[in-house]
């Protein structure tokens, strides 16, 4: 069932604009996914929601917009040339790579392919060390390359410009950057749609705090980010999870570390993790750089490392999220109808327009400003290019939450069909009092 809720939304998206395949028409590539109209409409409102909320909403955070491409220094610095690696392993059977973290154990050293479920003896194929960064050459000839590489986590960019921003912000501690932006990891994937990608977008903060004060933040962190999911994102709260990790699990580099886990078709996975990564980014580029990244504290006249706590997710997994939540089917007059369930701010459209014959110039004319004078308070779209029936299917799959019929009678008596995306219902409703009607509406979701 699950895997198949997988097919169906992968489907879906494609269908309707949401997702494509990258590269598509040259045959695509592998875990590498485009955003199509629709997608990048509801990309976007995952981005503003969550800059909203902590950029501009608070005095703690600030905003950052670093480079995607980074010098080697970086990542000596960060430990990611070095150990940002995964043990891949090929399935002999089906040739097929996999993680060896993420096989299934059968028994010491023996494992079940994920794909074809035969057995592999890890002992006998050796898994192999993969480094996860992508490397690129800034020189312009290949001769005499100049190697450069594109961050895998935004936070590095934070880090590196953590004096630049304290300069010229003068803020105490503690204080936040946060920056949304692009990174890249050569994942061996399997099928996981856009869960994980080569490219992705990550929303980061990195809150720097007064080591003694780090375990406080980092409780609240874990907290805000799960508040985040329910409140902000609308999604389910039986959905969601916290997983603190083992400390044999935890990276290199953290004190802690929390997922926000979601329930996603194939099962609980990682939507976002919060750690406690102490003080080791900001010694370790001040110890490989050779310059100063201490914090001076002009009141308590004391000087130490901040210690920052990362709340790191995925806008991405956020997508899928919503996508998966929204998800529902149900029979009606004994048809299967798709519903994308979606909250009014995260649909595409708020509003659809349908005008019901456009072939009457009064029709279309009176459409026409309906559709105008939605679209000055929301997303709207106007379509008149099929029969009622199959547009108000295309408008379900897509989530919009109310579709305005306009007819000939409305010509008439200055009314509009409102449908209600999730109960169906239709109520006639005052041209000159639509958008109050849909306002309100808006609040009860
Ligand atoms: P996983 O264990 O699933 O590989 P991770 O622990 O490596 O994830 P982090 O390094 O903690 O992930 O990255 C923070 C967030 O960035 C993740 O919670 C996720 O939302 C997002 N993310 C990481 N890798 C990918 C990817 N390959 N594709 C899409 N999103 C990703």
């Amino acid at each position: 069932m699950s895997q198949d809720k997988l097919t169906k939304i992968v489907s879906l998206c494609k269908r309707r604009g949401f997702v494509f395949g990258g590269s598509e028409i040259y045959g695509g590539l592998s875990s590498v996914w485009d955003y199509g109209p629709l997608g990048a409409r509801l990309k976007k409102r995952i981005k503003d929601v969550w800059w909203q909320t902590y950029v501009e909403d608070r005095e703690d955070i600030v905003g950052l917009d670093s480079s995607i491409i980074m010098q080697e220094g970086v990542f000596r610095a960060s430990g990611h040339l070095q150990g940002f690696a995964d043990w891949l392993v090929d399935c002999p059977k089906c040739k097929k790579r996999f993680r060896v973290d993420k096989l299934e154990k059968k028994d010491i050293d023996l494992y079940s392919c994920l794909d074809c479920k035969s057995d592999i003896d890890i002992e006998k194929y050796k898994p192999r060390k993969f480094n996860l960064m992508l490397k690129t050459n800034m020189s312009a000839t290949e001769e005499d390359p100049y190697y450069a590489y594109l961050r895998p986590e935004t936070a590095q960019g934070i880090f590196v410009n953590f004096s630049n921003v304290m300069n010229v912000t003068h803020k105490p501690l503690p204080l936040g950057i946060a920056q949304i932006g692009k990174a890249f990891r050569n994942e061996v994937t399997t099928g996981s749609f856009i869960f994980r990608m080569k490219e992705f977008e990550q929303m980061e903060i990195e809150y720097f705090v007064n080591p003694k004060e780090a375990e406080k933040a980092y409780e609240y962190w874990v907290q805000e980010r799960l508040n985040f999911y329910i409140e902000k994102i609308g999604l389910k709260k039986e959905n969601l999870r916290l997983r603190e990790h083992d400390k044999d699990e935890l990276a290199h580099y953290a004190k802690g570390c929390t997922d926000v886990e979601f329930n996603f078709p194939f099962g609980w996975s990682e939507l976002e993790g919060i750690a406690n990564r102490g003080d080791y980014d900001l010694s370790e580029h001040a110890r490989v750089s050779k310059k100063d990244l201490s914090f001076f504290d002009n009141i308590k006249k004391e000087k130490y490392i901040p210690y920052v706590i990362e709340p790191s997710a995925g806008v991405d997994r956020t997508f899928f999220a919503i996508i998966s939540d929204a998800y529902h089917e149900e029979e009606v007059k004994g048809k299967i109808r798709t519903v994308l369930r979606l909250k009014p701010n995260f649909a595409p459209y708020c509003v659809a327009i349908l005008p019901l014959l456009k072939n009457r110039p009064e029709i279309v004319e009176l459409a026409k400003k309906v559709f105008y004078d939605m679209k000055s308070q929301w997303p709207a779209v106007y379509n008149d290019t099929g029969a009622i029936g199959k547009l108000y299917r295309r408008q379900d799959e897509i989530g919009t939450p109310f579709c305005v019929t306009i007819d000939v009678d409305s010509l008439t008596d200055h009314k509009v069909t409102v449908r209600n995306r999730d109960s169906m219902a239709q109520e006639r409703v005052d041209i000159s009092k639509l958008k109050d009607y849909i306002a309100e509406k808006i609040k009860s979701y």
